[in-house]
């Protein structure tokens, strides 16, 4: 698996200048779900792991409480650096770190991407296109729904679902996910 090439890309962005670590993922590879959510925070940019802060104490609990553990599903980023203030991601940032993203999921063959949240939703529906995301809808209609993907002639199932950190501020949103996780479960299981 040589990624020398995609971490070029990532390696040529300003936030990756910036950045203490670059964050790549953590959980099973060879499970048969991959989490993706938007870019790093502080807590993960300097511990180098994903969902390792508050968003990611409230995934714990969130993957606990529908049984399942970090060793059911693997996890990352649309972005492995942290965008400074935790700003949005720009489409060109999005398009040099992205290829890494496609790697992994070619590599490790998942049968579901979850997308957490609006970005990595619309990234996936907008068919790995940034310039294409604007038109997507948001994750308000789309979560729970299963759709069928292509990514680079593989075909993969796509299950948009909120991203842990609006939960926490949302609390009705937990009904929702795990409403959302029987329907991966039962994809996978
Ligand atoms: N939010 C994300 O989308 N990813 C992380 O790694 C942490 C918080």
């Amino acid at each position: 698996m040589d990624y020398s090439k995609e971490l070029e890309l990532i390696k040529s962005t300003e936030i990756c200048k910036t950045c203490k670590n670059i964050v790549y993922g953590k959980g099973n590879f060879n499970s048969k779900i991959i989490f993706v959510g938007e870019a790093p925070g502080k807590n993960e940019d300097e511990q180098g792991i994903p969902f390792v802060g508050a968003a990611g104490k409230n995934l714990d609990n969130l993957l606990e409480k529908v049984g399942l553990s970090l060793n059911d599903i693997y996890i990352t980023n649309i972005l492995k650096c942290r965008p400074p203030e935790n700003r949005n991601p720009s489409p060109e940032e999005i398009k040099m770190h992205t290829p890494y993203l496609i790697k992994q999921i070619k590599d490790m063959k998942p049968e579901v991407i979850c997308s957490l949240g609006n970005y990595a939703t619309k990234f996936f529906l907008a068919d790995c296109n940034p310039e294409k995301m604007d038109k997507q809808p948001g994750i308000t209609t789309l979560h729970g729904k299963v759709r069928s993907l292509e990514i680079d002639g593989m075909k993969i199932k796509l299950i948009p679902l909120f991203h842990p950190a609006a939960i926490i501020y949302n609390q009705k949103l937990k009904i929702e996910w795990e409403k959302d996780m029987e329907i991966v479960k039962k994809e996978v299981f």
